[in-house]
């Protein structure tokens, strides 16, 4: 296939946060120190002379820039400041973009006050709601599954959750199109183009599903980036991980537990639900505070460029998780109004976190990465069995 040149795209790429990429003189110092970078997967090198030369297509069939887990080695070597590191995560942030067939993705990267907007819009929808629809104050006791019932808002969450999953899987499916149109080893570009036309990209459903493993290990653990950087950087991993579970472990909760994990009488300290809760809010509150003193000290490279989604993204996700803390003190000390208005403001700090955040922004990287690993291992798979199915 040829490669569309588009001379402009690295400018363009600026408001995504890749900014010094023109100074690379493609030495390969960065492929050469960079953990995570394989023969077979070389990068961010190679990505960065895509940019240099416009290669859009390239880049949008790349799977290497999800491979990069942005422990910063790469950028601290590089002789020309060319910060490989931080191109990386803005390419994530372009593809991000590009996977999006919404175009809601490209507006919050790239417009401030376009995602702030959205942001308050959509928190000032939920407020109005509370507002109109909330049920009675009961103010001798904390009620709160009668002043927001617990199966009214388990119906909401299942619609929210089933809507974002459409977009969510709608763009995963893009990136997966886009990925697998690459040419396997052997193939010419002609096998590659008829195997792209087919639903599974040619490869055997049972392939799929034989390497499905590889998906939820990668997910749980992320354990590729234990082993990105120098040994000194297992916090930033610690701190990625303890966010990433107990984010999951909240959304859990929420959108399908929240008949046991929204009731009125308190569980006791050892209950699972209870216990899970604490884990997944000091696992939040670990991860997310880590990130902002370290963008607020700048100390690392990998702070020293904080793009304004990352921003807006460890605050919501900060108040989310902080709100909530409040609620269950206030609900322990039995302040009935309290509880009801903080879980007002909760709710409307997290439903635009969740409808924003997680199919068309930094969420969505949480299914992107974990999905590049098992499409690579899906591909290696087929190759070694060389059952890549077309017919002729
Ligand atoms: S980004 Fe830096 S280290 Fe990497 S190839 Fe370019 S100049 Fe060399
Ligand atoms: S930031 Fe780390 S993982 Fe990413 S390309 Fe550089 S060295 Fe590799």
């Amino acid at each position: 296939m040829g490669v569309h040149v588009k001379p402009e795209l690295i400018e363009s790429l600026e408001e995504f946060g890749v900014k010094d990429a023109t100074t690379c003189f493609n030495c390969g110092n960065c492929t050469a120190v960079c953990n995570l970078s394989t023969e077979e997967t070389p990068f961010p090198r190679k990505l960065i002379r895509y940019l240099q030369i416009g290669a859009k297509d390239k880049i949008l069939q790349s799977a290497e820039p999800w491979l990069c887990y942005y422990c910063g080695d790469c950028s601290e070597t590089c002789p020309r400041q060319a910060n490989p590191g931080e191109v990386m995560m803005g390419l994530r942030r372009y593809l991000t973009s590009l996977y999006d067939w919404t175009g809601l993705s490209r507006l919050f990267y790239t417009s401030k006050a376009f995602e702030i907007i959205a942001i308050l819009i959509v928190g000032g929808l939920v407020g109005l709601a509370f507002y109109l629809f909330h049920g009675p104050m009961i103010t001798d006791r904390v009620a709160l599954n009668v002043f927001a019932p617990n199966r009214v808002i388990e119906i909401l969450d299942l619609i929210m959750a089933a809507v974002l999953s459409f977009f969510l899987l709608s763009n995963a499916y893009r990136m997966f199109s886009a990925i697998m149109s690459v040419p396997f080893k052997g193939e010419d570009e002609i096998m590659a183009r008829r195997r792209r036309h087919t639903l599974l990209k040619g490869i055997p459903l049972k392939i799929y599903i034989k390497e499905g493993k590889e998906f939820v290990v990668q997910f749980l653990t992320q354990k590729k980036f234990a082993s990105c950087g120098k040994p000194e950087k297992k916090s930033q991993w610690i701190a990625h991980l303890l966010a990433m579970t107990g984010y999951s472990t909240v959304f859990l909760l929420v959108v399908v537990g929240i008949r046991w994990f929204q009731r009125d009488e308190i569980y006791p300290l050892w209950h699972p639900i209870r216990l899970l809760g604490y884990y997944a809010t000091f696992g939040v509150l670990y991860g997310v505070t880590y990130a902002m003193i370290g963008r607020i000290k700048k100390s690392s490279t990998v702070y020293e460029h904080s793009h304004s989604t990352d921003w807006i993204f460890l605050i919501l996700l900060w108040l989310t998780t902080f709100s909530g803390i409040l609620i269950h003190f206030t609900r322990l000390l039995e302040l009935p109004l309290a509880t009801y208005y903080i879980y007002a403001i909760h709710l409307m700090i997290a439903v635009p976190m969740l409808v924003l955040e997680v199919p068309f922004a930094k969420w969505a990287h949480q299914l992107y990465r974990p999905l590049v690993l098992y499409l690579i291992k899906v591909r290696e798979s087929s190759i070694a069995n060389s059952i890549v199915n077309i017919k002729k």
